[in-house]
Formats: structure tokens, sequence, C-alpha cells
């Protein structure tokens, strides 16, 4: 089988395989045609990939039998005019906003499968592209506060006094919010968490940081299905507020990342609260595309509210073009090895299968047009 890698459209920077990757493809007995110029963002030349084995050519070429297609985000359904009926696009197609593409792909005969849907299950851990690029997304939120931040996050102890360690608060305790605690451990500040999931108080103390927990309320368990978060009762949302008024106001850096699937992001600090902060305070919202988790937040901007600098942080996982891609390609070749028919030499992924289904996005006659 024959797998075509596609050079993205501008404004992404990661590609949907490495060199690493492509070997192992190889290895499985396919063939890989990758798209020239695809890995120059993330410092991977077309050479690269040739030593790795593949294949290097325009669009068409590479597009030409092949029976997968890989990508970081779904392409324009015009530019995979060629492609083989039947082949299969994997890789962040956002059903939920591009529907008009999906069908568009369903039309011309391509099986898109999208990545974000990787249910949460343990064998699936390896899979799953939202995780991966998370977990990076949580480290750099914590490199981009103290770079906007106006002061150092360890207490440095100097001939000319000592320099305090900054107050380091992160809401929401998922992948990229417990990277973030870690991150901002490493960098030596002073740091405290909260999540409305009670399970992840001990993995806060874990890495080291100091849970900061709403208690005995009703509605105080958000754990909804898949092991994410659920709405909350009213009175917790009370009881929560107040707690983090209190909180808010003595630190000196806070990361959100709090998100609930298929609603819009939970606001966790309002306008007043953000009036308590110590000017020259940070803020960087990761939950800014879903709406923020902040009062202000504009996402892919920098805004400053009562002397709070609030980062409205979107796509961070771009800019580690290189880390991120060798994630997200390894979370595609985890996902197609497994499904991976050695004598039939392609890719088999049962219509009963609990991946399959999830990522297999459904397309109505309607929207088929
Ligand atoms: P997410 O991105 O959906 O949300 C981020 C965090 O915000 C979550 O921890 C959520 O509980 C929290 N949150 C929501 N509303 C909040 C509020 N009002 N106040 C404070 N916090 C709030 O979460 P995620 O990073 O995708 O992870 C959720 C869980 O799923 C984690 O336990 C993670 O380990 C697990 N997970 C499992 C798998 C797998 O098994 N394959 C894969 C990925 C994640």
């Amino acid at each position: 089988m024959k797998i075509a890698v596609l050079r993205e459209a501008d404004g992404e920077t990661r590609v949907a395989a490495i060199p690493e990757t492509v070997k192992k493809f190889i290895g499985l007995g396919a063939q890989v045609a990758v798209e020239s110029g695809a890995g120059e963002k993330a410092g991977i030349s077309d050479s690269d990939y040739k030593d790795a084995g593949a294949s290097v050519a325009g669009r068409a070429a590479a597009l030409k039998d092949a029976g997968i297609i890989l990508c970081i985000a779904g392409p324009d359904p015009a530019t995979l005019k060629g492609a083989a009926k039947g082949a299969m696009l994997a890789g962040a197609l956002d059903p939920a906003h591009r529907a008009g593409d999906i069908a568009a792909y369903a039309k011309a005969g391509i099986e898109p499968l999208a990545m974000e849907k990787m249910p949460r299950i343990t064998r699936a851990q390896s899979m799953d592209i939202l995780s991966s690029q998370s977990n990076l997304a949580g480290y750099k939120a914590v490199v981009d506060a103290a770079a906007v931040y106006g002061r150092a996050l360890p207490m440095m102890m100097t001939a000319a006094g000592t320099v305090s360690a900054a107050k380091v608060f992160v809401m929401g305790v998922g992948v990229a919010g417990l990277q973030a605690i870690a991150t901002a451990r490493r960098l030596g500040a002073q740091v405290s968490a909260t999540d409305v999931r009670s399970a992840t108080k001990e993995q806060i103390l874990s890495l080291g940081a100091k849970p900061i927990f709403v208690e005995g309320v009703a509605g105080i368990e958000g754990e909804g299905q898949g092991g994410y978060a659920s709405e909350t009762s009213p009175e917790y949302q009370k009881a929560q507020a107040e707690l983090v008024s209190g909180h808010i106001a003595k630190q000196d850096i806070v990361i959100t990342t709090a998100l609930i699937p298929g609603r819009p992001a939970p606001r966790l600090i309002s306008d007043a609260q953000l009036a308590s902060m110590r000017p020259g305070s940070v803020i960087v919202d990761l939950a800014a595309e879903a709406g923020g988790n902040v009062e202000g937040t504009s996402p892919g901007k920098t805004v400053v509210r009562h002397g709070v600098t609030i980062v409205g942080a979107v796509q961070l996982a771009r800019t580690l073009p290189a880390d991120s891609s060798a994630l997200f390609a390894r979370n595609l070749y985890n996902f197609l090895s497994a499904f991976w028919d050695k004598e039939a030499g392609k890719v088999d992924l049962p219509a009963d299968d609990e991946i399959g289904k999830a990522l297999r996005v459904a397309v109505t006659e309607d929207a088929v047009g």
C-alpha cells in the first residue's frame, strides 16, 4: 500500500510524517511518497525523507494510487483531485467546524478519519493527537508566560538581595495542565492548581504543587464520560468562584486550560477577579479558541486589562514544529500499524472496532448532496 504525506497549507508548521515513521512504514511493507517541501517548517528536508526511503514528488504524483493520505489539518478538497477512490485521509480533520470539507472528501470517494475523535481508552493512548499536542501546549504556555512576565520565576539569593519565586496557578489539570505544572516547577516557581475532577488532586501533589479545591459542595465530582469534565452544579460554580477570587489575587502567573467537550469553555476568571490581580501579572488562556476561561480573552492576541497581560493562546503546538510533528507522526504510525494486515499489505480498520467507529466521520446523504 502506498502512503502519501501532504505538504500543509500556509500557517501550519507541522508535518504528518518524519523520517523515523517513514522508515517504520516501509518496514511494514508500505511505499511512502512525500510531497516536496512537506517537512520544511519542521526542519526536515526532502533529502532527509529520501534517505529514509521515501519518494519525494509534487502533490499529484504523491497522491497517485495512494491508499492512505496523511495530513495534519484537512486539506482543501479541491487539492486532492487525482486521489484514488477508497483512499483513507487521516489527520485533524475538524469535523465540528468543517462539515462541508468532510462531505466533499466523501463525495470524491475518500474516507475521512478524524484523528481528534480517538477514543480515550488505554489501547489508543499512543495514537491520541489531542494528548500529544496538548502536552506540548502546556509546556509552551509556561515558557510564553515567563517571556512576557517582567520578573524571574525561581527564587534567587544574590549579593544584591533576594528575588522571590513567582506564584503560578494552573486551572484545569488535564494533559496540558499537568505539563504546565511540571514546567513551572522546573523553572522554580511556587505552583498551585485546581480542577473539577477530584482525581487530579493526587496528580497535583505528585508534581510537588498545591491543590486548591472546593470541598463539601454538591456537584463537586465533575468527571464525565471518558475522563473528560462535565458541567458542575451552580452551587459548585459559586463556591469555586469564591475560592478562586481569594487565591488569584495573590498569583503572578495563571495558566488556564479548562475545557468541557462540546460546550464553550467554562468562564473561570471574571473581569472583577482580573482587577484584583497585581498589575504586571500574566495569564495564558489555553482555552481561548473555545471561548476562553478568562473574561476579555482574544484568541491569537495579547491584551492588557487592569494591568494584567492576557495571552489568548492558539495552536501552541505549532510553535514547536519539530517536536509536535514527531509526536503527531508517531500517533499516526501507532494507529495505522495497529491495524496493518501484513498478509494483505494494507490497513484493515474493521467497521465494528471502537477506534474505527470513532474516527470514521459520519457523512449523511444530504451533506454529500
Ligand atoms: P480537557 O482538555 O478536556 O480539559 C482540561 C481540564 O480542564 C480537565 O482536566 C478538566 O477536568 C478541567 N476542567 C473543566 N472544567 C473545569 C472547571 N470549571 N474548573 C477547573 N477545571 C476544569 O482534558 P484532557 O487534557 O483532555 O484530559 C482529561 C482526562 O482524560 C485526563 O484525566 C487525561 O489523563 C485523560 N485522558 C485519557 C486518555 C486515554 O486514556 N487514551 C487520553 C487523553 C486524556
